[in-house]
């Protein structure tokens, strides 16, 4: 017994070291690819419904490997929040997603806004000096409300004192907030009430299973009517079938983002969408 715990112990480390030298590779691989532009912002359509009109665009990050392509955000974002490099990540995609939306008020609609994912780690102290988003906008002469912020519903349960501060200051710039996943989480709806939320994002696992023998119907409906009592706009995300969307039509629900109207796509692509206007 004694043998084969060892024989466990062995293969579980070698393969524990594997997995930590993949992991710490990656990381290596991740703070170069910020220096060297290997990351790029792409910005997916959130279309107003029923109108099916562009007002927005939610920012997503892409990262270029020049061994494994496309890496994911939903492999690379966790390495970037234990690794403490999501903060300077995070700023330099709200950096490029100001300038985006700068580009899109001026050429497009001067009330388009970008969302930008914030993570409950963005939210915490860091031992360098923080980058103020608030002053970023404030030097472009841009509107707080050119930027939605997407968090996710666990920020606003433990809540630290640094992070209501910072919520706090967003809401006073303007700066509107999305609860994103919504329904994933322990949903509180006190605490969307005291922080003044804007916008609540349907999860798309509640969007993918939309029929009539499904509970989800029942439950994105209920979602849709409380939001709107408490004055809250909803998003539904991964909307892939004219179905969905018309259902969600029916529903009343405000906004969809999903394949069924468009991929994420390149800044440059986004502006050629919306004024047919290519800028290089
Ligand atoms: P999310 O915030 O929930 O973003 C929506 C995800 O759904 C995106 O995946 C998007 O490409 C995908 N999606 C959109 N429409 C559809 C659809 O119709 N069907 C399906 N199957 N998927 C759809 P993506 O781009 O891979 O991002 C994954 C996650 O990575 C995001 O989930 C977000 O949590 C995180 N992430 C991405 N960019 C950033 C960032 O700049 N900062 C932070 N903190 N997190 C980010
Ligand atoms: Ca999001
Ligand atoms: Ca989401
Ligand atoms: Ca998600």
């Amino acid at each position: 017994a004694k043998e084969t715990g060892r024989n466990c112990y062995s293969f579980f480390t070698a393969s524990m070291q594997q997995t930590a030298q993949f992991r710490l590779g990656m990381v290596t691989d991740l703070r170069s690819a910020l220096a060297n532009r290997q990351l790029e912002v792409y910005y997916q359509p959130i279309v107003e419904l029923p109108s099916g009109a562009i007002r927005k665009a939610e920012a997503l990050l892409r990262w270029r490997h020049p061994q494994r392509g496309m890496v994911s955000p939903a492999q690379f974002i966790p390495l970037a929040e234990e690794s403490g490099l999501i903060h300077d990540i995070g700023d330099w995609v709200f950096r490029e997603a100001v300038q985006q939306a700068k580009l899109l008020r001026e050429q497009y609609r001067p009330d388009f806004q970008i969302s930008v994912n914030k993570s409950p780690v963005q939210f915490r102290p860091r031992s360098d000096v923080d980058f103020g988003w608030l002053n970023y906008l404030k030097s472009l002469e841009l509107d707080g409300a050119a930027v939605v912020v997407e968090i996710t519903e666990g920020l606003l349960l433990d809540a630290q004192t640094l992070t209501k501060a910072r919520l706090l200051d967003f809401r006073d710039a303007g700066v509107q907030v999305a609860i994103d996943d919504f329904g994933t989480g322990y949903s509180s709806l006190s605490y969307i009430k005291k922080f003044d939320i804007d916008y609540i994002k349907i999860d798309r696992s509640f969007i993918n299973n939309l029929s009539p023998e499904s509970q989800d119907e029942a439950l994105c409906e209920a979602i849709i009517v409380m939001a709107h009592k408490l004055g809250l706009k909803v998003v539904a995300e991964g909307v892939e079938t004219e179905q969905q969307r018309d259902w969600l039509i029916a529903a009343g629900c405000d906004y969809a983002q999903g394949y069924l109207f468009n991929q994420p796509m390149t800044g440059s692509e986004l502006l050629v969408l919306l004024t047919g206007f290519d800028q290089d």
